[in-house]
């Protein structure tokens, strides 16, 4: 399995190619906030390591994923006020999935929020995405 793809967007937020707002990060994993969030505060969390789907990430990088998504789900709450949290993963085309670099959506959500899944993607307001984003990062 390749540690990384010339051409995956994923992987070029993952070596420092393209920003993104980063809020956190581990020897396994990394986190950032979806440019199209379905909520405030959506962020998704990468192994660092390529890994198309579900089906191709390591056991190990799946658990790092898992535990940073907790991490994350812990956050959005104390920081953000969220009121619960949806962990999503679309595996595959039919899925939904679009980015083909395995991800975890932390979607927070807000008692009474409007968010329908799947919901419709649509870029975020920058300035507000990093100022959530460094509420995040703690
Ligand atoms: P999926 O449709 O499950 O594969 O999710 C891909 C997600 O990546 C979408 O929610 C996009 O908004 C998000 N996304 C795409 N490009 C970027 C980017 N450059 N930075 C942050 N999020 C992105
Ligand atoms: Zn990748």
């Amino acid at each position: 399995m390749p540690s990384g793809s010339a051409d995956c967007l994923f992987c070029k937020i993952a070596g420092g190619e393209l920003p993104a707002t980063i809020v956190d990060e581990d020897a396994r994993t990394l986190a950032f906030m979806d440019i199209n969030p379905a909520t405030r505060g959506h962020a998704l969390v990468i192994p660092r390591a390529h890994a198309a789907d579900l089906h191709e990430i390591g056991e190990e990088d799946l658990q790092a994923v898992a535990v940073a998504a907790r991490r994350l789900a812990g956050r959005v709450r104390a920081q953000l006020g969220a009121d619960g949290v949806n962990l999503i993963n679309s595996c595959g085309a039919a899925a939904w999935q679009t980015v083909f670099h395995f991800h975890v959506h932390v979607v927070p959500r807000y008692a009474g929020d409007p968010l329908q899944l799947p919901w419709v993607p649509a870029p975020g307001d920058m300035d507000e995405i990093a100022a959530t984003g460094a509420l995040l990062r703690g």
